[in-house]
């Protein structure tokens, strides 16, 4: 459906869990969140549910987050009953990496679409400074697992203080392997506001002087968040600069919380909570649903004036 913007909205986020198995730094504190009660939480059942009237408003492509949505038990048998609802074309995973290569196989078989995995090193020492913890190797073998069974792969890196080294490693890395690296701008949301980011500059900087300057992709998709780079020596590398190149004109995108939030725009707290809804009827959910969309803000105003609706929940309890 479209928004009081004319934006056609497809796209929704989903977040299954607010409790993750890493702790990086522009995301969690040392010691976790609090996390939501068994009971607040949306059962699979209730995700089913929401997602079948979703798909009725044109949903089209649905994204499994978190947390780690892996730390959530029973995910490939999620997967595939959003993948049996009509209009639903494709479902994907947002993933830190670390318990994937355990379900792989059950994922593939359930019919996910793809996966993104967040890489912020491939050196362990950084990976567990910005982390917090001692997992590279099973992300890596995560990523081995999902090229050898032909899952479409994408890489995710927050450059910031901690990893500016890395950021020409992990260039090589994906290039090596024909994955795109996408650099995801630090948003300053929660823990993020504590941690310093690398500006898309100097990360073309950093890249340029050791491999050559990287050039713009004919393949761009104008509507894409993410514009792509080809590197000298075959690396695919994106930027996703919400902040410095803002996409709020062609936003497609909503977000569902582990708690049954709906949010329309991720720098605000506003939408709608359908928890209580759905001791209604699935009409009364389609229209409360439409008029969040309907209010879904025209953008995100990031290094402006605070405002009253601004978030206040960290990035592992919206979903990225
Ligand atoms: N745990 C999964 C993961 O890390 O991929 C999924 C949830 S995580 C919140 C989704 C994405 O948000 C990750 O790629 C992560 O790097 C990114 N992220 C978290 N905090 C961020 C921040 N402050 N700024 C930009 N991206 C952030
Ligand atoms: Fe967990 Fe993902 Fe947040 Fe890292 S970015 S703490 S992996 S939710």
């Amino acid at each position: 459906m479209l928004d009081g913007y004319n934006r056609e909205i497809q796209y929704l986020r989903v977040s299954i869990t607010d409790r993750c198995d890493l702790r990086c730094r522009y995301c969690m504190p040392p010691a976790g969140v609090p996390t939501l009660q068994h009971e607040e939480i949306l059962s699979y059942e209730e995700i089913i549910r929401l997602a079948r009237i979703f798909s009725t408003l044109g949903i089209k492509k649905i994204r499994l987050t978190g947390g780690e949505p892996l730390v959530r038990k029973g995910v490939p048998q999620l997967v595939r009953q959003l993948k049996a609802i009509p209009g639903v074309q494709s479902v994907v995973m947002t993933s830190n990496g670390v318990l994937l290569g355990e379900y792989l196989p059950e994922l593939v078989e359930a019919g996910l679409d793809g996966v993104n995995i967040s890489l912020d090193a491939i050196d362990g020492e950084v990976f567990y400074q910005i982390c917090r913890r001692d997992c590279l190797h099973q992300v890596l073998r995560s990523i081995d697992m999902a090229l050898a069974y032909g899952l479409p792969l994408k890489l995710n890196c927050v450059p910031n203080q901690w990893n500016q080294r890395q950021i020409v490693p992990l260039t090589r890395y994906a290039g090596e392997r024909n994955i795109p690296l996408r650099f995801i701008e630090l948003m300053p949301i929660g823990e993020g506001q504590n941690v310093e980011g690398l500006s898309e500059s100097q990360v073309t900087a950093l890249i340029t002087a050791e491999l050559g300057q990287p050039v713009l992709a004919q393949d761009n998709n104008p509507a894409d968040k993410c514009r792509y780079y080809l590197v000298p020596g075959g690396a695919r590398i994106g930027f996703i600069s919400a902040l410095s190149h803002k996409f709020c004109h062609s936003c497609d995108r909503i977000r569902l919380t582990a708690n049954g939030f709906l949010k329309t725009c991720l720098q605000y707290d506003l939408g709608i909570d359908l928890k209580p809804l759905l001791q209604e009827s699935d009409e009364t959910i389609k229209q409360g649903i439409m008029q969040a969309i309907q209010s879904k803000p025209q953008g995100h105003h990031f290094g402006l004036s605070q405002e009253q609706s601004d978030e206040t929940k960290k990035m592992s309890q919206i979903g990225g």
